[in-house]
């Protein structure tokens, strides 16, 4: 699908919205309907696609004609240039989510006469279902990831730092076709496991200790993401269990995965057995995410309620074709922690795990 065709199915929505245009102002978004990967830009969108206009600062008015050729280029971003494409218009979204409290003002100041209206979601609607090439380009992410990962495996033991297991697992993705990682790496060892967004340190890896490793690779701009715990030696039986649970409930939710079914059964798919087996409580995120050209994006896989300090959110119904991870974890402070994680693809049946990196526990 060629952005034309994502901003032609835009339109559709925003005229069904009651909407003239919508300005767009998340950069992902502007990337995903126009082509520009600049670190700065709007993009008009209109229903009459005479007004579509891509704004961009002289830095990249030569990659917005490479990138996206097929659109008209203003200065900007910021001004008032919305103004002199918005002729005869009477209703203008602005995406709440992305546009900051003075460029609104600014705006709403610069189109008197113009009802200018808070709209959003409509962007990530469509980018939530992937196209051919997308799928694609999240597989060949995974693809990378999982190489670099069996690389690291060969040379992982206890000495290495959190902070040097992280720099090289960063590399190995790189050197396999990575533009970049997909996020800061996560190396979380022993009693770091507890703490699932744990920021890699210089603490040494030691003998007998799970090391949780969540990392993703960037390619040709779409992400993937996997986690993995491992075991430096035995862990003991304590955390054999817990990994246990958490690979048992992780199968689950990857089971529960098809078109059609609601996003926060898949959710409850997971949290049911962590929670029977009596780690409900250290189950403290929602069990996953929709990924593509961000990291983590429409749909989210969470609770409807949950238990206390769990994020909560609307419930979705999951598609095919959409990209969704599955990250099931438990976390036992001062103890450590385990957290299995998939990307997969959703289709009319189940779902394609694109992350092929066994997960039966490794012991080194
Ligand atoms: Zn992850
Ligand atoms: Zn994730």
């Amino acid at each position: 699908m060629t952005a034309a065709d994502r901003r032609q199915r835009l339109r559709q929505r925003l005229a069904e919205a009651g909407l003239d245009a919508l300005l767009i102002t998340n950069l992902t978004n502007v990337r995903y309907l126009s082509g520009f990967r600049g670190s700065a830009g709007e993009l008009l969108v209109g229903v009459d696609a005479a007004r579509d206009r891509l704004a961009v600062d002289g830095r990249y008015t030569t990659q917005a004609a490479v990138q996206a050729p097929d659109l008209t280029t203003v200065a900007g971003p910021g001004g008032a240039w919305v103004r002199d494409c918005l002729g005869g218009a009477a209703r203008v979204g602005l995406e709440a989510h992305a546009v900051s409290w003075q460029r609104a003002r600014e705006l709403i100041a610069a189109l008197p006469g113009v009802e200018v209206v808070a709209a959003q979601g409509h962007v990530e609607a469509l980018r939530a279902c992937k196209d051919d090439g997308e799928l694609a380009a999240v597989s060949r992410a995974c693809t990378v990831a999982d190489a670099a990962f069996a690389a690291l495996l060969d040379g992982l033991g206890p000495g290495m730092t959190e902070r040097q297991v992280a720099v090289a697992l960063e590399r190995a993705m790189v050197d396999r076709g990575a533009a970049d990682p997909a996020f800061g790496t996560i190396v979380a060892a022993g009693p770091n496991g507890a703490v699932p967004h744990h920021r890699p340190s210089d603490r040494p890896l030691a003998a007998g200790e799970l090391v949780t490793l969540d990392f993703g690779a960037v390619v040709d701009g779409y992400c993937s993401d996997m986690t993995r715990t491992v075991a430096l030696g035995d862990p003991g039986p304590r955390l054999r269990a817990v990994y246990d649970v958490v690979h048992a409930a992780q199968a689950a939710g990857v089971a529960a995965l098809r078109d059609g079914v609601a996003s926060d059964a898949v959710d409850s798919a997971c949290r049911d057995i962590v929670a029977a087996a009596g780690y409900g409580d250290a189950f403290v995120h929602g069990t996953g995410h929709g990924i593509g050209l961000a990291v983590h994006e429409d749909p989210y896989l969470r609770p409807t309620r949950a238990p206390a300090g769990v994020t909560t959110g609307a419930s979705a119904t999951l598609r095919a074709r959409m990209t969704v991870t599955v990250e099931p974890g438990v976390y036992l402070p001062g103890v450590g922690g385990v957290r299995i994680e998939d990307t997969l693809a959703v289709t009319a049946t189940g779902a394609e795990v694109l992350t092929a990196t066994p997960k039966d526990l490794v012991v080194l």
